[in-house]
């Protein structure tokens, strides 16, 4: 097994997890499960741009990887009947490749960029005038003969997707016209999601190997889908093909996932604090090293979970581990003797 096979993180995707994800990826509002109020939202919002024949105001995305900011992006474009051209902020670092997207990008047609959070200031700079009025300077030349010509672009829809929202800038920020918060996905959804997938991938599975792959998925399509893929893998080699909740199990044990959905990282991140820090309060960076994971990467992918599930606490002097947390890794609480917990 691959060491990030569970991380939710695009960074960490193969071409072939890619081709994996676009053979899954919904391509219609009527195929993507949950985010009810977001999807309700864009529908109407897509609808009264076509009909008054205007391009859809510029959109941000922001939440966790994994949970279908790239897919909705797709899919406005689909719905608004465009062409989609997609970046993303560490690429695009010259505002020359910023010009030859946003030139060749025909009336109404989407421009989707990832991790919006790390375009660099200069190329942020150039997104402004883009967004606001569909024009953007180019400098030709340099030195004494160096001059800006403004050239007009058609007018299209930015869609930025961000795992951070607060790094973006507020100037960046405040031209977006609509803003859509992912959330984590409860089991129920994700049953479904899963369903789905192993219909399209041909793969006969039991209710009940659904519901614990969905279960243990970090409320993350992105993760479901992968441990379907093993589970697929482990029905093949060790079954009959068909993905019962026995091989459901025998794949998440290989992969490392525990009884909650817990996985290696989330778990090497808890002993950290409890063991090496006597459970906090400790900082990030800290935790980071001690994991040997970045601490972006703790940040961005790791400890919203946590601490949506309750695991560990931010507080202003660092990251505590709760109660559930010592729980969890069968620790007795700090002032607990052994016969008090359990
Ligand atoms: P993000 O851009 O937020 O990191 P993606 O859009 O790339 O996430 O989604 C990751 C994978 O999960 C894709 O294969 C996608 O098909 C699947 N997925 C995400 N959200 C949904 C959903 N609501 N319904 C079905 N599949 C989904």
């Amino acid at each position: 097994m691959r060491e990030n096979d569970l991380n939710p993180d695009n960074d960490h995707l193969t071409q072939e997890d890619k081709a994996f994800e676009n053979a899954l990826r919904p391509l219609r509002f009527q195929d993507f499960t949950g985010q009810d109020k977001v999807v309700e939202n864009l529908k109407i919002f897509v609808e009264a741009a076509k009909m008054r024949n205007e391009p859809l105001d510029h959109v941000l995305l922001h939440g966790p990887p994994g949970l279908g900011k790239t897919t909705l992006s797709y899919i406005i474009a689909n719905e608004l009947e465009s062409n989609i051209k997609v970046s993303s902020g560490p690429v695009l670092d010259k505002p020359s490749e910023l010009a030859g997207l946003l030139t060749n990008l025909e009336p109404h047609d989407v421009l989707f960029i990832d991790e919006i959070h790390r375009l660099n200031s200069v190329v942020e700079e150039y997104l402004y005038s883009a967004m606001e009025d569909y024009k953007i300077d180019i400098m030709l030349d340099s030195g004494p003969n160096a001059r800006t010509v403004q050239i007009g672009l058609n007018p299209f829809t930015l869609i930025g997707a961000t795992t951070r929202s607060g790094l973006l800038t507020s100037p960046l920020r405040s031209r977006f016209g609509i803003t859509s918060r992912l959330q984590y996905y409860d089991a129920k959804i994700l049953t479904s999601i899963v369903k789905r997938s192993a219909a399209i991938l041909n793969t006969p599975i039991e209710e009940d190997a659904s519901h614990e792959i969905a279960r243990r998925s970090r409320g993350t399509p992105r993760i479901a889908n992968n441990l379907l893929r093993r589970t697929r893998d482990f029905a093949q080699i060790k079954g009959d093909g068909i993905a019962t909740k026995a091989i459901a199990e025998m794949a998440l044990k290989a992969l490392e996932v525990d009884e909650n959905g817990l996985d290696e990282m989330d778990n090497r991140i808890l002993t950290t604090i409890i063991k090496k820090f006597k459970g906090g309060p400790v900082g990030l960076g800290t935790i980071a090293t001690a994991c040997g994971e970045e601490a972006e990467t703790i940040e961005e992918v790791y400890e919203p979970f946590l601490i949506l599930e309750g695991y560990i606490k931010r507080t202003s002097r660092g990251r505590e581990a709760t109660e559930l947390a010592y729980k969890h890794l069968n620790v007795p609480p700090p002032g607990q003797t052994p016969s008090l917990f359990n």
